[in-house]
């Protein structure tokens, strides 16, 4: 099977749009945010015009193979704060609903912060909310992104997400997206080591767990507990050490998603042929 490599691109405009940008940076996997990624406002009228991915992927005859969608960084279903929780219940159960309606095979969530009330204390809330929207949707899956750890951030441990996925109504529904940034800022530093995956990933997840990664490198240290991406190889984790992680078995068949500033702009076409050599597909 070959593997998907490709890029985070706007789909300001509409899905259409989405797939020809990324056709443009010879993507085969694409990620969008299926609504604003800082307001709690619904699916953009734009995006759900389409009757389906299938459809436009036809009439634009791309290289897009695959869309997944990032949920909005506002949502939190791990607060404690009831409203911040019900608003996070919805876009969340809107986003799932919309993906599966589009065609959109998989949705990329940051399970957010419980801030303060512990991992444990938040578990059951956590796990309704992923429930209710898996039920809500045909066929979507829901990946959780492993965080750099800031503040009271739930998924700076792999042992976080799999307590998750275990507590679920339908595991199988349920995977990581490993994000290379998040996993060094967190205090993995993989740098110079191999089996440096197994290591950080310390047998905590289930095989074939991760079904997507989020190739960036860093701009700031490792164990530095913030989000901060950089381009490939102008980062302070470097492509030998990326290349050499995103290659090693638990993940070597996840699909690749970059998710680097670029010249401002998002991922490159330079960039996506760059994570396509470290791949050794060209
Ligand atoms: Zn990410």
């Amino acid at each position: 099977m070959t593997r998907l490599v490709g890029g985070h691109v706007s789909s300001a405009g509409g899905i259409r749009q989405a797939l020809e940008r990324g056709d443009l940076i010879g993507a085969s996997v694409i990620q969008i945010f299926s609504n604003s990624p800082r307001s709690w406002k619904a699916t953009p009228v734009s995006l759900s015009g389409f009757s389906g991915f299938g459809e436009a992927m036809e009439a634009t005859a791309t290289g897009v193979k695959r869309v997944v969608s990032h949920v909005s960084y506002l949502v939190n279903v791990a607060s404690p704060d009831d409203e911040i929780y019900q608003k996070s219940l919805r876009v969340l159960c809107e986003t799932l609903a919309f993906c599966g309606e589009i065609g959109v095979s998989a949705a990329v969530l940051h399970v957010g912060s419980h801030r303060g009330a512990g991992l444990s204390a938040r578990l059951g809330a956590i796990r309704n909310a992923i429930d209710l929207a898996l039920s809500g949707s045909r066929s979507v899956a829901l990946l959780l992104e492993n965080s750099a750890g800031a503040g009271d951030s739930v998924g700076s441990s792999f042992a976080d997400l799999a307590a998750i996925i275990e507590a679920v109504q339908e595991p199988e529904r349920v995977g990581v997206c490993l994000d290379t940034q998040h996993l060094f800022a967190a205090g993995c530093d993989y740098r110079g080591s191999s089996g440096a995956a197994a290591r950080c990933l310390a047998g905590e997840l289930p095989s074939g767990c991760v079904r997507a990664i989020h190739l960036n490198d860093s701009k700031v240290q490792a164990g530095a507990h913030l989000d901060r991406h950089e381009n490939l190889g102008a980062g302070q984790i470097g492509i030998d050490a990326l290349a050499a992680l995103i290659c090693e078995a638990p993940l070597a068949q996840a699909d690749v998603i970059l998710e680097t500033p670029g010249d401002g702009q998002g991922p490159r076409r330079q960039d996506v042929e760059l994570a396509l050599r470290m791949v050794g597909m060209s």
